[in-house]
């Protein structure tokens, strides 16, 4: 029976919502946690109890890192991009505490394509901004993805629209500005 199942990783009985589902199994609300934002459910169900094991020591090495990331310029949203120019990586966070959310930190090197594109807002004239960059040699993350406007459904052609769309070419500049990023830029729609 479903409400008998429990999580791979700890053991405990898996609530009724908030659990993931892997290839081999499911994770519970408490076990992702520690995971990556940026992995989807896809991303878990392609994922043996293995792969998440490594992913959270991935995650634990990437604690480290936040330790020597630096602030060179930053794009600021409800998600905000910070490129550490020295050290050629960034990082995009919800948070402003960024270590504490443990973003993160990825190098440029693994930038492929950025798309930036407008989507209706269900089946409303609305429509939202997305952010979609995908990553080459990341072994862990596969893509960003991200709505640009803070709440869904922005009214075509307001103020407000506009204002979406600016932010979201301020996130591309960032990367195009860059020496030594060299991704496709993917047109939306
Ligand atoms: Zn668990």
């Amino acid at each position: 029976m479903d409400n008998e199942r429990k999580c791979s990783l700890c053991g405990e009985p898996l609530s009724r919502y908030g659990n993931k589902t892997i290839k081999d199994g499911a994770l519970c609300r408490n076990c992702i946690k520690p995971a990556s934002p940026w992995l989807s459910d896809e991303d878990y169900g392609r994922m043996t109890l293995e792969d998440f094991r490594k992913h959270l020591v991935y995650r634990e090495e990437n604690l480290k890192k936040l330790e020597t990331f630096r602030e060179d310029k930053k794009v600021e949203g409800k998600y905000t991009l910070y490129l550490d120019e020295g050290n050629k990586q960034f990082l995009i966070s919800k948070r402003k505490d960024y270590k504490k959310e443990n973003a993160d930190v990825i190098s440029f090197d693994d930038i492929d394509e950025i798309s930036i594109f407008e989507e209706n807002y269900m089946d409303t004239e609305d429509v939202d901004i997305c952010f979609d960059m995908k990553l080459k040699n990341n072994e862990e993350i596969d893509n960003i993805y991200f709505r640009v406007n803070e709440f869904p459904g922005l009214i075509k052609d307001s103020e407000q629209h506009e204002e979406t769309i600016s932010l979201a070419m301020q996130y591309l500049d960032a990367f195009e500005s860059e020496e030594g990023i060299d991704f496709e830029q993917v047109e939306g729609e």
